[in-house]
């Protein structure tokens, strides 16, 4: 191989360089204001005492399910109260007092409302929504339990949520009351477990896990711990977000003894970070749950850099670390929440450098039909030549990088004797 020549790759001229800045890094126009947290319980609860309002059965048993009871505390939109009238036979209505207590009674774009009350837009179905979009069904060896990946497992536990997501990938089951794991399927879910030793990671999810009684919640994961070789234990859920009441000592208690164990906490919007959440992240992060965030990036909720960089930050200040960004799954019905793949980029772009690096999530599309995450993210390299990378900072300021000149030895024989010759490799 021959030695390395210097390329002609080399950092773009200074007016090349400010029109890239600029592109990529427009001028903001001012500051924007993320709406703030208020907690304000609706009059018809106005009679509830303290103790009942922070009971999460209580919270279960009291929830929103009707056109009428929301009436009685929302002004609804004529959009919205068909997409409650058709909402019967698809994805349920059902949302806490808690949940419904963030929501603005008069404003139809709060980010709380639109994720939890139907619009009449989920009936318009667009050609590329799937029923089952992740592929799910079709990775699936026993009812119950999705293998996707080699070494670790999904299980699905319940088709209830406290609250149900509009854009929710799995409408298909939950709230059906058909799906969730039986004592018969969680035998033969541990069967398979048992015979599979590559599984070394289970993810309980739903519907929400954390609705389920501790008790039953222990047995699934005490029978889960006792396989040998299954190292981690996650549970998914959206309950310390729409049901913080359900985070009790007791339940922190009982999570603590399957170490280690890691949840992931859907959170959408740095309206839902109340009082009631910090209590709840504070008392899960102090079992020593490593805790991380998924969002999912909606189109009129957070897809919006300043908004996701304030709910980002405001994660971090409870102990959430944020970890994906999901670009919304093509579920039937969802098409009016997609954003283009390009928006995600660019929350990112907005994001890294001009944050903690910890609070930088990765974004990424679940592909279609099962491929798993795929990462995006901006591209910061430039280009690349022989001998030496150009790169972009998150300032849009470019920077030569060499590679490595990697030596190779090469034994020859000269005169009786062996000599090393060093030779430059281009990487
Ligand atoms: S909490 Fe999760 S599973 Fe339940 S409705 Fe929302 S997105 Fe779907």
């Amino acid at each position: 191989m021959e030695p390395a020549s210097d390329s002609n790759l080399s950092v773009p001229p200074r007016g090349v360089r400010r029109a890239l800045q600029l592109y990529l890094f427009p001028l903001e126009m001012g500051g924007e204001k993320v709406e703030e947290s208020r907690e304000t319980i609706p009059q018809v609860w106005k009679g509830v005492s303290e103790k009942e309002w922070n009971d999460w059965r209580w919270q279960l048993r009291h929830r929103i399910t009707t056109l009428e009871q929301l009436k009685e505390i929302i002004d609804l939109t004529p959009e919205e109260i068909e997409g409650i009238k058709h909402s019967k036979g698809r994805l349920a209505l059902a949302v806490t007092p808690y949940f419904t207590s963030l929501m603005d009674p008069i404003n139809p774009n709060c980010p709380i409302r639109r994720q939890a009350i139907p619009r009449i837009e989920e009936i318009h179905l667009s050609k590329n929504e799937m029923v089952d979009p992740l592929g799910e069904d079709t990775h699936s060896p026993v009812p119950g339990l999705v293998h996707r990946y080699p070494d670790r497992v999904l299980l699905l536990v319940t088709d209830q949520c406290a609250v149900y997501c509009r854009y929710c990938t799995r409408r298909r089951l939950v709230g059906s009351s058909e799906r969730s794991i039986t004592q018969g399927n969680f035998e033969e879910v541990l069967k398979y477990l048992k015979s599979h030793r590559k599984v070394r990671d289970v993810l309980l999810s739903g519907g929400d896990p954390l609705l389920l009684e501790n008790e039953r919640l222990e047995e699934m994961l005490s029978r889960l711990r006792a396989i040998p070789h299954i190292e981690i234990l996650r549970i998914g859920t959206r309950v310390p977000v729409t049901l913080p009441q359900r985070i009790t000592s007791g339940l922190v208690r009982m999570l603590k003894k399957y170490h280690p164990l890691m949840i992931s906490i859907h959170f959408t919007h740095p309206k839902e970070i109340t009082d009631q959440v910090r209590r709840a992240c504070s008392e899960l992060a102090d079992g020593g749950i490593p805790l991380g965030s998924q969002t999912v990036l909606l189109k009129g909720i957070n897809d919006k850099p300043y908004i996701m960089k304030k709910l980002v930050q405001e994660l971090l200040k409870i102990r959430v670390r944020p970890y994906y960004i999901y670009q919304c799954d093509l579920a039937m019905g969802t098409d009016h929440f997609r954003t283009s793949v390009a928006t995600g980029i660019q929350i990112i772009e907005k994001l890294r450098g001009h944050t903690t690096g910890y609070a930088v999530p990765t974004y990424v599309i679940d592909a279609p039909g099962g491929g798993g995450k795929i990462p995006l993210q901006p591209d910061y390299l430039v280009s690349k030549g022989r001998g030496k990378i150009v790169l972009r900072n998150y300032e849009g300021k470019v920077f030569e990088y060499p590679e490595p000149n990697i030596i190779e030895f090469k034994k020859t024989r000269s005169m009786g004797e062996e000599k090393a010759v060093s030779k430059k490799v281009i990487a």
